[in-house]
C-alpha cells in the first residue's frame, strides 16, 4: 500500500521527496534518480520561481536531500 502508482520501473531508481521551498515556504516535490549517485543541481520553485539548490547524497538505496537557497 503506497501512494505511488504501480508503473513498472525497470532500471531507474526513482524516488519522490517532498520539501519546503527555502524562500517562500511552499511545499513541493522532486523526483530523485538514485541510480545517478550524488547530484547537485538547481530547480526553480514552482510558486516563487526562485532557484532552489538541491544536494542529493545517495548510495543507491538510502538518500539524503539538502534543500538550500542559492546563496546559502
Ligand atoms: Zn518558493
Amino acid at each position: 500500500m503506497g501512494a505511488s502508482g504501480g508503473e513498472g520501473r525497470a532500471e531507474k531508481m526513482l524516488e519522490s521527496q517532498e520539501y519546503d521551498c527555502p524562500y517562500c515556504g511552499e511545499p513541493g516535490e522532486v523526483v530523485l534518480d538514485l541510480s545517478g549517485g550524488d547530484q547537485d543541481y538547481f530547480e526553480d520553485c514552482a510558486v516563487c520561481c526562485r532557484p532552489i539548490r538541491f544536494g542529493l547524497h545517495t548510495d543507491g538505496e538510502a538518500w539524503n536531500l539538502e534543500v538550500r537557497r542559492e546563496d546559502d
